[in-house]
């Protein structure tokens, strides 16, 4: 059983009718509401009587990062500030971030949304749950916060940091269920082990990860050094925020939350619509928020859709796991690199952690890629000349599987900076 059966299992035929209505009813809202969308839907000749069908969304225009940049802080925002109940911000350092607007209405939509995932993840009431997502701007906390208050969970508002108090909580309460981003996932458990309290030998069972990207190798260490299970989740500021697609049992992708948000894949080059199956851009549509409904919101993310069967019953469209972002994407001497690929040809070398750190930077007039990734304690026990092998060991790996050159730094257990929010993992210094 999920959540909510009416709309998680809907038959996609009744689902697109619903979605299409309120797609409607958002395009006239922020025709009406925000001069910024007025004057773009003018431009392109549409009104939302035009779309007689879900595929008549390509007419409109996309939104994009830099929309909301130029109308900081309120200027897309549809309704008055009295009705504003709640305002976050994206997580991005530089410059003026995105701001997100809520409704009193679009909070509720907010934790509906988050119950369905966290429910999906087998949390229920009587579960004690650690929120270890920086609370406070940053759409994490507070999103995964009220999703598990909804579901009735004993929720600790840890917020990031401290790893020690949140290693001794965790025991001392009996925490069943971590939130966090994987790698402060990974910082725990080791920090854990470097105490003398293991997780595996606590009642944690099940963590709920996201805000970055990670692969299912770095899945796969979580799950096996703190004994838990280690689900994904979805989301982002723009669109409001985590829940918007979130991992079944099954874990054959994320379901996306589809009664409130229209998702399309397009060629991030040609904007055209790809496939089913096919990877390309998500670009997202909030079909019920109030506040600050996007149109055509450009991620950047790349992923692809399912639409088969889930065996968990849900109807609602899959999107694969995030490989990378359009603008994470390295072009190193002409080659499209993406960190994930380098975090799964890591995780293929047994003498490494996953710790790891990508240098871009120009070496005369070509760039150069520079890992510099944590050796395990028995490669430096054993002397520079195995560390030297294991170096090469990696750099021909690369080389081969990618077909990229690379030098490779080992760098000693514990030597590489821990997360404690979204990781850090490329440093680009090249000249811009
Ligand atoms: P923010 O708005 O600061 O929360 O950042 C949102 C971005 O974080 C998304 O656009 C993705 O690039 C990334 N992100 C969030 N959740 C995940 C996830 N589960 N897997 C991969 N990337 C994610
Ligand atoms: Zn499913």
């Amino acid at each position: 059983m999920a959540w909510n059966d009416e709309f998680e299992c809907m038959p996609l035929e009744q689902m697109q009718k619903f979605q299409l209505a309120k797609l409607k009813e958002t395009v006239n809202w922020v025709i009406e509401r925000v001069p910024f969308y007025r004057k773009k839907f003018a431009e392109a000749g549409i009104k939302a009587d035009d779309l007689k069908s879900l595929a008549d969304i390509s007419k409109l225009p996309f939104t994009v990062k830099n929309d909301l940049r130029d109308n900081y802080p309120f200027g897309l925002c549809a309704v008055p500030m009295n009705e504003v109940v709640r305002i976050h911000c994206s997580s991005g350092t530089t410059g003026k971030p995105i701001t997100g607007p809520y409704t009193a209405d679009d909070l509720d939509q907010w934790a509906e949304c988050m119950a369905r995932d966290l429910w999906a993840a087998s949390l229920r009431k009587g579960d004690i749950v650690q929120n270890a997502y920086g609370m406070g701007l940053f759409t994490g906390g507070l999103g995964f916060h009220q999703g598990a208050s909804k579901i009735g969970c004993a929720v600790v508002p840890t917020s990031s940091g401290m790893t020690e108090r949140q290693i001794m909580l965790m025991k001392d309460f009996g925490t069943t269920a971590l939130f966090c981003t994987p790698s402060y996932a990974l910082t725990i458990a080791e920090r854990a082990e470097e105490m003398g309290m293991p997780i595996k030998e606590m009642p944690l069972r099940v963590g709920c990860f996201g805000a970055e990207p990670w692969s299912e190798a770095m899945r796969d260490e979580i799950e096996q050094k703190m004994g838990i299970t280690a689900m994904n989740t979805y989301g982002l500021t723009e669109l409001g925020g985590p829940g918007m697609a979130f991992e079944c049992e099954a874990r054959k992708g994320l379901h996306i939350n589809e009664d409130h948000f229209l998702v399309e894949i397009i060629d991030p080059v040609t904007f055209e619509p790809v496939a089913e199956g096919q990877r390309g851009e998500m670009v997202l549509t909030s079909i019920q928020r109030r506040a600050m409904p996007l149109i055509r919101f450009r991620t950047k993310d790349i992923t692809t859709l399912t639409r088969e069967r889930c065996a968990c019953g849900r109807t609602l469209v899959r999107m694969d796991r995030i490989t990378g972002r359009t603008d994470d994407m390295l072009i190193i001497n002409g080659v499209n690199v993406f960190p994930s690929q380098i975090e799964s040809l890591l995780s293929e070398i047994d003498e490494v952690v996953l710790q790891y750190l990508l240098i871009v930077r120009k070496k005369r007039h070509l760039d150069e890629l520079v890992i510099r990734v944590e050796g395990k304690k028995e490669v430096f026990d054993a002397g520079a000349g195995r560390v030297a092998v294991v170096e090469r060991k990696i750099s021909e790996h690369i080389k081969g599987v990618a077909g990229l050159g690379a030098t490779v730094e080992l760098v000693e257990p514990k030597g590489l900076k821990r997360s404690e929010g979204k990781a850090v993992r490329v440093v680009d210094e090249r000249p811009k």
